[in-house]
């Protein structure tokens, strides 16, 4: 005998259910047991009726009604005009009982558990009655039979606690007397001795297959859904999870316990002790090879095999002084537990005894705290426990595996995995079979969570980031489209998936749950919302994405006051825009040290150099031990490009404004004319070098004439650059007279820094820096006589998208 089992969604209507004989017409073997689900959501629906007439709602007749025509639609569908009108008038006289049911709740107001069963065991009763008789009219050789005949359960209405020994009896006798090659059954109901309609707990179709297939010595059981097995994590919220090909009993109970729903926990129990296998497959690909599951291990030596999740948890902590003292208190407490019906799924007890703390379902939650502080009432008025209160919201997330006890480090390496995603922890619980680690985190994490440990345990390394992007000028578009170039490769060679979620410019803003298509985001971002730069931040903490990146292309100094918003809540920052790490030295001592609480990275290379790896190099110097003992540089790409095209034939405000349209200067060219751009770069450096220096402090002795300096907006500054061209043909003559150039350069030695013009004789490292470059020299303890030398373009925006790239990769790697 062979045991079928096809779900809800299997069975949603009359074209899966046509699958569904497809399935069962190609299953070889002499005996076929199909056990059905009520359509897709049909005991949703029937427990909402339920509710809605016990709270005497008129609505639930028109719930009813979708019942009905759901039903009606069907059989229309699926049997053949001349035999319908059978089928039709059986299903409707049962409607008509389950509508008086229903008239009988609504009049008292109120449900029973036990007339809730009767509700619901329509959906399961019908479900397989149809069925049935579609595989009579397809030619199959079917019988349809009344599985609450077969299994019998306790009166625990809700969730029924299977007679084994009669329902064992029942189902000898059946088959052995039935002279069919199919019988299709109702999963999920049963009765209770005395004849009443039980059912078998939410997703209980399962177990009933399970229970067939047991008592009968079945050599195989199928559940056949919707998903092509057991994945290694809820496939709805974490895309990259995969099937599991073949897993031991004890870890599939394990997942499903936890929350993999794909199975019912309970339906391992029947046929583990006779070791029969379960196969999970998919209806809709019954190709696939899906997942086995067997008594052996077979994970080929992988510790984590799966990672479930329960939604909807709370915990209950009963805690306090007295709590040593008291004899036999854990005993109390979970008998109270178990009383009031409540399911214990997580326990943890430290070790003290001062606390005990389980995690429950939500819906419970209430009514354990007054079971709790009721059989406590004592202890309580004498101050030895303190009242319990629950805390919700809660989930619990696990991971699976039989070899997880022979690996170290998995428990670390799952917390600080979290951790760096800024998930808080709960409370922690591993099973003294140690297959499983669970952990009780906020619900909104979870999907943050669950994508998070994915990535970590069973991706191969690649790494997912979500980048949020704020400034699509020069610089950013540049940056969105070398992503677009690189993504493909970044996967293969660097393990780095690049998806950019969300993008502003200070007009617009666009999100996109799954990654922005990199080739229409200008389409899509002039369609986006109103750009709203708190409305953004709310977006990216609401998305909760792990490994999420803000970028600021912008220059903006309202964008730079959001970093420490974004650092406080784990995501990192990349930023060309100089304005934060250049403000007073509490500010960026504040942000990198958030950075580091938060093990969020900070990084701003392209502050200096542009795309160089100025600051990459600076800080490896630091971290290997090296101290900077003087810097000297020519860190203005945009005053490198003036002073190298100015000349005797060119006016220095032609030059200046070629800059500004090649964008090689800031937006205001005086930010780097004045060398203020400057100043904030050798700050930066000096910082970084591990000194606390600020803007104030450094020299700047300005080429600029006063008149220049005093400008507010940039046709006037221009304007005064033609007035005093004569002082800036000076300038060149004078330099030029002695064989020299024109550099402007930065200092900082001994902690003291200054900016300005210099004319640079022939033969100096300075003299031949082309266009647009930079150099750095690096005068250390370790190069007091010959500096490192950095040198390369520093400015222009492709170079700077680069190094912006550049900090995400390093991000990447982190
Ligand atoms: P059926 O109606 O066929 O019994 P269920 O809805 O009960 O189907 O179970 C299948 C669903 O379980 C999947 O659609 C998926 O959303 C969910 N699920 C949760 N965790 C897992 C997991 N680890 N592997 C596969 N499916 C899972
Ligand atoms: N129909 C029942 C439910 O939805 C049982 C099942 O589908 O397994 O819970
Ligand atoms: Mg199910």
């Amino acid at each position: 005998m062979k045991v079928l089992k096809f779900g809800g969604t299997s069975v949603a209507n009359a074209k899966n259910i046509s699958q569904v004989k497809d399935i069962v017409d190609q299953t070889l073997g002499d005996r076929l047991v199909i056990v059905v689900s009520a359509l897709g959501g049909i005991t949703d629906l029937l427990l909402k009726t339920a509710e809605l007439a016990a709270s005497q709602d008129k609505g639930y007749q028109a719930i009813l009604k979708e019942i009905e025509e759901r039903h009606i639609r069907t059989i229309q569908d699926l049997i053949p005009i001349a035999s319908q009108s059978k089928v039709l008038s059986k299903v409707k006289s049962e409607l008509n009982i389950l509508e008086t049911l229903l008239e009988g709740a609504y009049l008292i107001g109120e449900i029973t558990p036990k007339l809730s069963d009767k509700i619901v065991s329509f959906g399961e009763l019908l479900s397989s009655y149809i069925i049935s008789e579609f595989f009579i009219v397809s030619q199959l050789d079917a019988i349809y039979k009344d599985s609450r005949e077969l299994i019998k359960t306790n009166n625990n209405y809700g969730k029924g606690v299977v007679n084994f020994e009669v329902t064992n009896s029942n189902c000898q006798t059946y088959f052995s007397q039935s002279e069919h090659r199919i019988t299709v059954l109702g999963g999920f109901i049963a009765s209770s001795i005395q004849g009443n309609s039980t059912t078998l707990g939410r997703g209980g179709s399962d177990y009933t297959a399970a229970i067939i297939a047991g008592n009968m010595n079945a050599e195989a059981l199928e559940i056949w859904t919707d998903v092509s097995g057991m994945y290694t994590a809820n496939p709805k919220i974490v895309k990259q999870a995969v099937a599991i090909p073949h897993i031991s009993y004890e870890e599939a109970m394990e997942l499903s316990h936890f929350g993999a729903k794909v199975l019912y926990p309970p339906t391992i129990q029947p046929v583990l002790t006779k070791g029969i296998s379960i196969h999970i497959k998919n209806t809709f690909e019954p190709q696939a090879t899906g997942t086995l599951i067997t008594k052996n291990q077979n994970g080929g030596g992988k510790s984590v095999r799966g990672i479930s999740h329960v939604e909807n948890m709370a915990l209950v902590s009963l805690e306090g002084p007295g709590m040593v003292g008291i004899p036999g208190i854990s005993k109390r407490f979970f008998e109270v537990l178990s009383q009031s019906n409540i399911s214990v799924v997580l326990i943890t007890q430290a070790s003290s005894e001062h606390s005990i703390c389980v995690g429950i379902p939500a819906i419970d939650a209430d009514k354990a705290i007054e079971a709790i502080n009721e059989a406590f009432e004592y202890e309580i008025s004498l101050g030895k426990i303190k009242p319990v209160k629950a805390e919700k919201d809660l989930a619990i997330i696990a991971l699976v595996g039989d070899n997880m006890k022979s690996h170290q480090g998995l428990s670390g390496k799952m917390f600080s995995t979290l951790g760096k995603n800024n998930v808080n922890i709960r409370a922690i619980a591993q099973g003294a079979s140690e297959r499983n680690i669970s952990a009780v985190i906020k619900r909104e994490d979870v999907k943050k969570a669950l994508n998070a440990l994915h990535e970590e345990f069973f991706e191969e390394n690649v790494k997912q980031l979500n980048l949020f992007v704020m400034g699509v000028g020069n610089v950013g578009s540049k940056f969105l489209n070398q992503i677009q170039q690189q993504r493909k490769y970044l996967k293969e060679n660097l393990m780095l998936n690049i998806r950019v979620i969300g993008i502003s410019n200070s007009r617009t803003m666009v999100f996109e749950e799954s990654g922005i298509p990199l080739k229409n985001w200008e389409d899509l971002l002039a369609s986006g919302e109103k750009a709203d730069k708190s409305k953004f931040y709310d977006r990216v903490q609401e998305l909760n994405y792990r490994n999420s990146i803000f970028v600021d292309n912008t220059a903006s100094q309202e964008v730079s006051n959001t970093y420490s918003d974004y650092l406080q809540q784990s995501i990192s920052v990349v930023t060309c825009n100089k304005i934060a790490c250049s403000s007073e030295y509490e500010n960026y001592a504040e942000l990198k040290s958030l950075a580091r609480k938060y093990n969020a990275p900070f990084l701003f290379e392209t502050n200096v150099g542009a795309g160089l790896p100025i600051l990459d190099t600076l800080k490896n110097l630091i971290a290997s031990g090296d101290k900077v003992l003087k810097i000297q540089a020519v860190l203005s790409g945009s005053l490198n490009f003036v002073f190298n095209n100015f000349n005797d034939k060119v006016t220095f405000h032609d030059v200046v404004k070629q800059a500004q349209e090649q964008g090689y200067t800031e937006p205001d060219p005086k930010i780097d004319l004045s060398g203020i751009d400057v100043m904030r770069k050798i700050l930066i450096l000096a910082r970084e070098s591990g000194n606390r220096l600020d803007m104030a402090e450094i020299e700047n002795k300005s080429f600029l004439p006063e008149e220049s300096l005093d400008t507010t907006n940039n046709d006037d500054f221009f304007a005064s650059l033609m007035k005093h061209e004569d002082s800036f043909q000076e300038l060149y003559k004078h330099a030029a007279d002695k064989d020299s150039k024109l550099k402007y350069v930065a200092q900082f030695e001994e902690g003291k820094a200054s900016v300005g013009l210099q004319e640079i004789p022939k033969g100096h490292d300075f003299y031949n820096l082309e266009g647009s470059d930079n150099i750095v020299l690096f005068y250390t303890e370790r190069y007091p006589n010959q500096p490192m030398i950095i040198k390369g373009a520093g400015a222009g925006a492709e170079v700077t998208a680069s190094g912006i790239f550049a900090d995400i990769i390093r991000i990447g790697n982190f």
